[in-house]
């Protein structure tokens, strides 16, 4: 019998969802190996009888959480899709103000019916197991992250920093160009792929673990810049740690 899989959604533009639906003849290879048996971007069935969920997006409210937490109970493996439910990602731009003013901004009026608060990763409600990095992930990653677990294996997710990848790639640092980058605390996998197009990092991936915040701050004075230049462009994807905790 094949392991049944399943994929869910939360808060989110449904663009991890989407990377698995656009895996062109890896979906096919997937197919073979697989049984879907839930994913309501692709398809009307749904079943409660799952071995792997894969879960895309953030915990926006409480009344999410009893839902998070019944697929929690049906699946023996719980994989976090992207950012928005690995670290919180960009839902977590709103925690840096209090959720009545971003009712308000929003909702006009109407803010008082709407149920919110401070966006937060999946597994700050309950626990995951692996995780698939990115906004939106990479369909390699993905399918290399299912292969190992099909396997029976431990996914082997980078634990070392964006800059490593970028300079063994020959980039030039985009701080040289006066740019700004997250690239020395953000965990690789992506291949560096926004400083080898120009770019800077903003942090998609996540901190790497124990992240060297002393070298993000080395290469700042470096380049003549300051703490709350960094803070700025660490509230795009790491807001659920960087943005202030307000009474609600
Ligand atoms: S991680 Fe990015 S691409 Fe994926 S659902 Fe969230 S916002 Fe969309
Ligand atoms: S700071 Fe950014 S551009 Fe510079 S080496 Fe690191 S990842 Fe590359
Ligand atoms: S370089 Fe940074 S922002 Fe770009 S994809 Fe990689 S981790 Fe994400």
């Amino acid at each position: 019998m094949k392991p049944k899989i399943a994929v869910f959604d939360f808060a989110s533009c449904e663009g991890c969802e989407l990377q698995i639906v656009n895996l062109e003849e890896g979906l096919l290879d997937l197919l073979g190996e697989v049984e879907v048996v839930s994913f309501r971007e692709a398809m009307k069935e749904h079943s409660d009888n799952y071995d792997i969920a894969f879960v895309e997006g953030s915990c926006t409210r409480e009344s999410d959480e009893a839902r998070l937490k019944g697929i929690r109970k049906c699946a023996k493996i719980v994989v976090a899709l992207g950012a928005c439910a690995t670290i919180g990602g960009i839902n977590c731009l709103k925690n840096f103000q209090p959720m009545y003013k971003v009712k308000e901004i929003v909702y006009g009026d109407d803010a008082h019916r709407i149920e919110t608060y401070p966006a937060r990763p999946i597994n700050a409600v309950i626990e995951v197991d692996h995780t698939i990095h990115g906004c939106p992930i990479h369909r390699d990653e993905f399918l290399s992250v299912t292969k190992a677990l099909l396997l029976g294996k431990k996914p082997d997710i980078p634990n070392y920093p964006v800059c490593v990848e970028c300079k063994l790639k020959g980039n030039q640092c985009v701080f040289e160009k006066g740019m700004f980058c997250l690239g020395p605390v953000t965990r690789a996998g992506c291949g560096a792929i926004c400083p080898s197009h120009g770019h800077e990092c903003e942090g998609c991936r996540g901190y790497v673990d124990n992240p060297n915040r002393d070298s993000e701050m080395e290469v700042l004075e470096k380049y003549g810049l300051t703490v709350e230049d960094a803070l700025k462009r660490l509230g795009m994807f790491l807001g659920y740690w960087e943005a202030p905790r307000y009474e609600q």
